[in-house]
């Protein structure tokens, strides 16, 4: 066992710090006023290589791994939560979904170009009836109409689809054939007609990254950019929504931490009866808490990137990161709030709506209900988690393997 942090990833956390410190914090909240996607700043934090960490050079990342993309993440979310809305679109699942399944023009083509932060991402599975049960209850529907196909339903939650250049989408192309039925496609809306987006008012969140109800009207698709065969969709999702549980426990784990430290730092500036705050047990109390369980969120974050990167079974110790990481920026983000008293609700204070972040990321990459019951059908012998185990090292990962599984 080694419980140091390579120096490598050390110089990376490094910066990444500096990286947020100087060109993001201090511009995030002019862009949330103005309602304004920062496209600009998301194409330099491609550039510093803030969404390649697990690809290889070949395709434009920087091959340093799950460890490195799991630091980047949670150093990224600690200083500004609302800027990793597009992680998963820039450096997580449509780019691994098109790299691990996509043929090589295809993964020239698109993969380079996310990772750089020059077009836009987009992962797209979810509808107003499916989310949990993402496959087996989804209605949008793609007909093949010659060397096109015609996608007609309609997507919820899509994130950055108001922005996106090139995403993925699921559909289904057999009806009768639950999860084996959707199939999935690299989607143009700014090139083809019948895509609309329409962002959804959510409370409390960003303003710049907005979450769409997207309406596909015949929405048109040519075959080339279907990514892999027709029934192959589900597969692919959930290949690569595994690394994607980790970027969100990361993500999870960098809040909880940001919460932590405006807690702190609120505990020894406030005073009252001529004493800082932070001098009160039950005050201590809540530190103690967050303290504890940010520790170890951080040792199962570490140890699933861990696993990714050695290609050992990750599924299950992914899902135990991602609930335990998620419940603890839920209860992070609640305590401090409360010891920030009524300047808890002042939107000055970042504690006001980093709690709104903890519940979505609570809920989102799988609810915290899913990961539960992944975790407890392999305890109880019902279900194993890692089954499927299949390659995470995107270095290892010849693109056929998907067909296989
Ligand atoms: C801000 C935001 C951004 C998002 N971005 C995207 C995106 O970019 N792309 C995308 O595809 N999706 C996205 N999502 C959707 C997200 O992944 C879903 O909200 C999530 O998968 C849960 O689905 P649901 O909301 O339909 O809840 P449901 O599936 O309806 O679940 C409702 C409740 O029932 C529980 N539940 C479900 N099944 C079981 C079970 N078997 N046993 C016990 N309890 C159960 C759940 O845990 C939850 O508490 C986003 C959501 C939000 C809020």
């Amino acid at each position: 066992m080694n419980f140091t942090m390579p120096p490598e990833i050390e110089a990376v956390r490094d910066m990444v710090a500096r990286f947020m410190a100087n060109e993001v914090v201090p511009v995030m909240e002019d862009f949330e006023k103005r309602g304004e996607f920062p496209r600009e700043l998301v194409a330099r934090a491609g550039a510093a290589g803030l969404y390649g960490a697990v690809f290889p050079e070949s395709v434009g990342g920087s091959d340093m791994g799950y460890m490195a993309a799991a630091v980047i993440i949670e150093e990224m979310s600690r200083q500004e939560v609302r800027f990793t809305s597009c992680n998963n679109q820039q450096g997580g699942t449509c780019p691994t979904c098109i790299y691990m399944a996509g043929t090589p023009e295809q993964v020239e083509k698109y993969v380079p170009n996310l990772l750089a932060g020059k077009t836009i991402g987009m992962m797209s599975l979810s509808e107003s009836g499916s989310g949990s049960d993402a496959a087996g209850a989804m209605k949008t529907f793609a007909r093949r109409d010659g060397d096109v196909y015609r996608i007609k339903g309609e997507k919820m939650w899509a994130s950055i689809a108001n922005e996106t250049d090139v995403g993925i989408l699921i559909a289904k192309t057999d009806r009768d054939a639950g999860a084996k039925g959707a199939t999935a496609f690299i989607v143009e809306p700014k090139k083809y007609p019948g895509f609309t987006a329409k962002p959804v008012d959510l409370l409390g969140m960003s303003k710049a990254f907005r979450t769409n109800i997207v309406f596909l009207d015949d929405f048109v698709v040519p075959v080339e950019n279907r990514l892999g065969a027709e029934g192959d969709g589900f597969k692919i999702v959930m290949r690569a929504l595994q690394p994607g549980r980790l970027n969100v426990a990361a993500k999870c784990l960098g809040l909880a931490q940001a919460c932590f430290e405006e807690a702190v730092r609120y505990a020894n500036e406030r005073t009252v009866r001529q004493q800082p705050i932070g001098r009160f047990q039950m005050i201590q109390d809540s530190i103690a808490e967050m303290a504890t369980a940010i520790e170890a969120s951080r040792g199962l974050v570490y140890r699933a990137a861990f696993s990714m990167d050695n290609d050992m079974p990750s599924n299950r110790i992914a899902s135990i990161a991602k609930y335990h990481a998620s419940q603890t920026a839920k209860m992070c983000a609640d305590k401090a709030q409360q010891i920030f008293g009524g300047y808890g609700l002042a939107r000055e204070y970042r504690v006001s709506w980093m709690r709104v972040y903890a519940d979505m990321l609570y809920n989102g990459e799988g609810s915290a209900n899913i990961q539960k019951i992944i975790i407890a059908e392999d305890a109880l012998g019902y279900k194993p988690a890692d089954r499927h185990h299949g390659k995470t090292n995107l270095r290892d990962v010849r693109q056929t393997d998907i067909a296989k599984q």
